[in-house]
């Protein structure tokens, strides 16, 4: 079992997400470290894809595969599922894909029709104004309505409207990891679940995402010492699921942040998943 082989990366960020890195400059990156298989995994988003293809046609030792890295919840905690090999181009998944990334602000917004409602008019506008850019949350409503008075404190707001059980409440989208893997398959990709320690009790999730079509999870990640990249890989084989990984490099510079081709699966895993793509993409879908 190798750990830590330099040749394939199968989790990254680019400026598409939050990494630090154009998706031109982390393609660069990749060449200089010797990376030869990777795939560019942004949060919610495949906007960085075209422009990195473009800078990977350049290294043809570089072979770069399409993906993304959708987050989920399960209840008192988070699963974050990995999509390699996504037929990106899709306009579908394009549009489900916007919808995600706009959510937060739907839910804003709904809030804020609900007040009217009820009688306490707010501006949309004036809560974008006071999330200076930021994802808009409750925190934003709540300012919202003292700077117009109606209550004193944002407290008071969440007790009296924005609560979870309160009139103005609103839910946030939200995707089970069976959802994603559906949705995932759907689009050609092979759902990989990603680093699994993050998530609490994660082997008794395993049965039923492989149920839903898992196909692979990450066992050579980031810096994981060799004893926990020992115990995921003897889960991995349990589950009959694809030993997959890379560094989940963001390029932020914080500690514990490995560079990219410092961690990741044997090149046969590569092999293995990019057959069981091609698979998949052989098989016509009504
Ligand atoms: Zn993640
Ligand atoms: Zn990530």
């Amino acid at each position: 079992m190798t750990i830590g082989n330099a040749q394939v990366d199968l989790h990254l960020h680019t400026t598409a997400s939050d990494g630090r890195r154009t998706p031109q400059e982390l393609v660069q990156l990749l060449v200089k470290r010797g990376v030869r298989y990777a795939a560019i995994t942004d949060h919610d988003t495949t906007e960085g894809l075209d422009a990195a293809f473009e800078e990977a046609a350049k290294h043809p030792g570089l072979t770069l595969i399409p993906g993304i890295e959708l987050s989920c919840d399960i209840p008192g905690s988070e699963v974050h599922m990995l999509g390699l090999f996504m037929d990106y181009r899709n306009p579908e998944l394009q549009t489900t894909l916007r919808r995600f990334r706009d959510g937060r602000a739907h839910r804003g917004q709904q809030m804020v029709e609900k007040l009217t409602a009820l009688g306490y008019l707010l501006e949309w506008a004036d809560v974008q104004r006071i999330a200076n850019g930021a994802a808009i949350g409750r925190p934003h409503v709540a300012l919202a309505l003292m700077e117009r008075g109606y209550v004193s404190s944002t407290q008071e707001a969440f007790d009296r409207f924005l609560g979870r059980n309160g009139p103005a409440y609103a839910e946030r989208e939200k995707m089970t990891p069976v959802e994603a893997i559906h949705m995932i398959s759907a689009y050609k990709g092979l759902a990989v679940f990603a680093h699994p320690t993050f998530t609490e009790n994660a082997d008794a999730l395993i049965s039923e995402m492989c149920q839903a079509g898992l196909v692979g999870m990450e066992v050579f990640y980031k810096s994981y010492p060799p004893d926990v990249v020992g115990y995921l890989f003897r889960l991995a084989r349990k589950h009959n699921l694809v030993p997959c990984g890379g560094t989940d490099f963001h390029g932020l510079s914080t500690h514990g942040e490995v560079e990219p081709g410092t961690a990741g699966p044997p090149i046969e895993v590569f092999t293995q998943l990019e057959r069981l793509a091609n698979a998949k993409r052989s098989v016509t879908t009504a």
